[in-house]
């Protein structure tokens, strides 16, 4: 495989953008590689700049449901684009997308664009202490909620593959209100709100994690959370940023059938431009600027391409069967690929379109478990199925994703491909 141009690309751009990417895990660093290049994208491939394809299994992080650079998709953005980018004024396509969120998505009732999932967090946590009037957060060890300050504690994705879980810069006075506990511990959980309840805003989590690789919630987990947030008058705040729309059309709220009061979405919702939202219910969305006291703006949020972009891959997704589609598929290459890799130490958590591999001999549950498992295979097996022209999400940190342009073809090559590692 030629890399050349994209080495000298990666050599160039580290001279002017620190690590020479703008999001860490792009760098390839935990998985010992350096990053290729892309040219362009297409339905489930990839062509870098060397003229190599890779089928990408990362889809822009889960972004691309439907596959890369859609036709429908793209018409729309191109017709939004010949009417003006931005006008930081009102448009029609903010209500329109805003209708579809709300209709799609059970617990929110009111949304707020803005455009980056660390700003839907950010602004939904605010919201949440601004509507309770108390400062404490409990989040979960390896759940991701972006780069907000007091949301870097023990936290998955990027910061956990650099072999870290928080971030320099970040004063503990800011992080003294953040209480991270073991995912799926239900007990711990109920001690913490026994006796600290009165004072907890919010409980914010991701309700399937894909930023420690993909984990599944025990049965009853999100259940039991619902009611203790109910007991103590705290805020259920969950954060599908990955998980709204790749599950279902109402993320794992209605997959679950457990409705929080706040949601952050993203990723998906934009289309594959910058935006993301909050929202939830009416009477706490009320206490937003200007209706209420509880400050949030954005000079770029809603703009219409970004809008169009969404509603062109909403109205898409939308089309009974879509869910039920991808998911058969996704589940049919998952078993696939289990039966394959039996024997080898891999252990595959899954759901829905999107799973990790993790090299481990045992279950995976929890953070703990998966910092337990095999690093330094993860990496060479990244860089195996590289080099065949697969590009999985580069870190065991993180999900990988199948989008509805993966056919039976690709994902039976990437099947065999992984079925003959280390052979
Ligand atoms: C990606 C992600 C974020 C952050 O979104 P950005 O758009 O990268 O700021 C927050 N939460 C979850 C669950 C995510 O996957």
């Amino acid at each position: 495989m030629r890399r050349e141009k994209s080495e000298q690309a990666y050599r160039e751009a580290v001279g002017f953008i620190p690590g020479g990417v703008n999001s860490p895990v792009r760098a390839l660093k935990s998985v010992g590689a350096s990053p290729v290049f892309i040219e362009k994208a297409k339905g489930c491939k990839l062509t870098d700049i060397d003229g190599n394809t890779f089928t990408d299994f990362c889809l822009s992080w889960g972004v691309f449901t439907l596959g890369h650079n859609h036709p429908v998709v793209n018409k729309a953005v191109r017709r939004a684009v010949s009417k003006g980018t931005s006008y930081g004024i009102p448009s029609l396509q903010e209500t329109e997308l805003a209708r579809l969120v709300c209709s799609y998505i059970p617990g929110m009732e009111r949304v707020r664009f803005v455009n980056s999932g660390t700003e839907a967090v950010m602004s939904a946590i605010r919201l949440a202490r601004g509507y309770t009037g108390r400062n404490i957060v409990i989040k979960f060890d390896g759940c991701y909620h972006g780069h907000v300050d007091h949301m870097l504690v023990s936290a998955g994705s990027g910061v956990a593959g650099l072999g870290n879980s928080s971030s320099a810069g970040v004063p503990d006075n800011f992080v003294s209100y953040t209480i991270s506990l073991p995912f799926n511990d239900t007990e711990t959980v109920e001690r913490v709100f026994e006796a600290k309840g009165k004072d907890i805003a919010a409980v914010i989590l991701e309700p399937v994690p894909a930023n420690m690789g993909v984990i599944l919630p025990k049965e009853g987990f999100l259940y039991r959370l619902r009611e203790l947030a109910d007991q103590y008058g705290s805020l259920l705040v969950f954060d599908e940023v990955i998980t709204g729309f790749r599950l279902s059309i109402g993320g794992v709220q209605q997959l679950f059938g457990i409705i929080p009061d706040l949601t952050a979405i993203g990723k998906i919702v934009g289309g594959g431009f910058p935006a993301a939202a909050f929202g939830g219910r009416a009477d706490i969305m009320s206490l937003l600027a200007p209706d209420g006291p509880v400050y949030q703006a954005g000079t770029l949020s809603g703009n219409p391409v970004a809008m169009s972009a969404g509603i062109a891959t909403l109205s898409l997704l939308s089309i009974e069967g879509f869910y039920r589609r991808l998911n058969r598929k996704a589940d049919d290459f998952i078993q696939k690929l289990k039966e394959s890799v039996s024997g080898k130490g891999i252990v595959i958590n899954h759901i829905g379109s999107m799973f990790t591999l993790f090299f481990s001999e045992h279950e995976i549950n929890s953070f703990e478990d998966v910092k337990k498992a095999d690093q330094k295979r993860f990496g060479e097996f990244f860089r195996y199925m590289l080099a065949r022209n697969f590009y999985i999400s580069p870190s065991m940190f993180e999900a990988s994703f199948i989008s509805i342009a993966h056919d039976r073809k690709e994902l039976d090559r990437f099947i065999e491909t992984a079925s003959k590692f280390q052979d």
